[in-house]
C-alpha cells in the first residue's frame, strides 16, 4: 500500500511552477516541495523520522477559528456607541497573539485585524460624534 505524491511525474525535469496546499498548515508550496518552507514539516511520512509508520499520516486537528477574533470582528460591527469598538480593539489584539501563538491550530487573523480597524473606525467615530454633540449643544 504505497501511495506517494504524484510529485516525480515531471518529463523536463525543470522546476514546476504550481503549488499545493501543505497537509500541516494549509500554506501554498511548490508541488515539488518533499518539505514545507513554512512549518518545516516533512511531506512524505517515510522521510520525517518523528512520525510514526503506523499512525495515519497528514492528519492533524483541522484549524478552529480563534474565538477572540470573531468576537472582535462582532463587536466591531456592533458599535454599541463605541464600546464595542473598544471591545473590538481590545478582543481583536487578543486575537492576533492567540493566532500567532498557535498559527497551525488557530485561524482568524484577517478576522482580527477587520475588528481592530472596525473598532478604532468605531472609536473615532464616537469621538467626531461627541465633538459635534458638545459643538450643537454650545452654541445652540
Ligand atoms: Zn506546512
Amino acid at each position: 500500500m504505497e501511495r506517494l505524491p504524484s510529485v516525480h511525474r515531471s518529463n523536463c525535469g525543470c522546476p514546476s511552477q504550481l503549488v499545493k496546499p501543505c497537509p500541516y498548515c494549509s500554506s501554498q508550496i511548490p508541488e515539488a516541495a518533499s518539505k514545507c518552507q513554512f512549518c518545516e514539516r516533512w511531506l512524505d511520512p517515510a522521510l520525517d523520522g518523528t512520525l510514526n509508520a503506523d499512525s495515519p499520516p497528514l492528519l492533524l486537528p483541522p484549524r478552529h477559528c480563534s474565538g477572540l477574533a470573531l468576537g472582535s470582528l462582532v463587536c466591531g460591527l456592533l458599535w454599541i456607541a463605541g464600546i464595542g469598538s473598544m471591545a473590538a480593539v481590545i478582543l481583536g489584539y487578543l486575537g492576533l497573539r492567540q493566532v500567532r501563538r498557535d498559527p497551525l491550530r488557530i485561524r482568524g487573523k484577517g478576522m482580527a485585524i477587520a475588528g481592530i480597524v472596525l473598532g478604532w473606525l468605531g472609536i473615532l467615530g464616537s469621538v467626531l460624534l461627541l465633538a459635534l454633540g458638545i459643538y450643537v449643544w454650545k452654541w445652540r
